[in-house]
């Protein structure tokens, strides 16, 4: 199997490149920011809490999101391997990943982070704002909130993987197809590995 986690700030283009590394790899693409959208949507109880601490730019806690991830994967057994978009965001999802993985005698195969710097971040989310309804775009001050949390909880995460020697970073400012093209090549170099 092959378990990419995709990772990067809010706003530097997993989804969108999830969705062409899903294409090049036959991979399930699980995102906990759609799946909490979608619950959202159908105003679940697990909806309801989750847009708490979305709509402030805040982590739902980890107890709620890890259940939501596994019950995902556990679903969907019969894949080519997973790219986990916008998980792991802390230390004990990394962790709880980790163990779900082992306990099926797998792991993650690699760690890609996509590198883009704040302001062109703040561009790109008031911009996505204009079409993607969402509300957490529209205000600066809940992204550079995103952004903090980012730096001060998820940013770790990369050096959890990076003592395993699989975390590798990608410039994540360019086209999308010249962005995908870098992705893909560190990519398929850690398959080979
Ligand atoms: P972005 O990467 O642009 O911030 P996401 O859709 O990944 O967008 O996440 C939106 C929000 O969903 C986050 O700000 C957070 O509140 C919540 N969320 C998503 N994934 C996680 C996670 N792994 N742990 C905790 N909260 C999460």
């Amino acid at each position: 199997m092959i378990n990419l986690i995709l990772f990067g700030p809010p706003g530097s283009g997993k989804g969108t490149q999830a969705t062409n590394l899903v294409e090049k790899y036959n991979l399930l693409h699980i995102s906990t920011g759609d799946l909490f959208r979608s619950e959202i949507g159908n105003k679940t109880p697990l909806g309801l809490e989750a847009k708490s601490y979305m709509d402030k730019g805040a982590l739902v806690p980890d107890e709620v999101t890890i259940g939501m991830l596994k019950k995902k994967v556990q679903e969907n057994p019969d894949v080519k391997g997973y790219i986990f978009d916008g998980f792991p965001r802390t230390i004990p999802q990394a962790e709880a990943l980790d163990a779900m993985l082992m306990a099926n005698s797998q792991e993650i195969t690699s760690l890609v982070a996509l590198d883009v710097d704040d302001e062109e971040i703040v561009k790109r989310l008031l911009n996505r704002a204009k079409t993607s309804g969402r509300s957490d775009d529209a205000d600066e001050s809940i992204i550079r909130n995103r952004l903090s949390v980012y730096k001060e909880t998820t940013a770790i995460v990369a050096g959890h993987y990076e003592k395993k020697d699989k975390t590798h970073t990608v410039n994540g400012v360019g086209g999308i197809d010249e962005v995908f093209g870098r992705l893909a090549e560190v990519i398929d170099r850690s398959l080979v590995a």
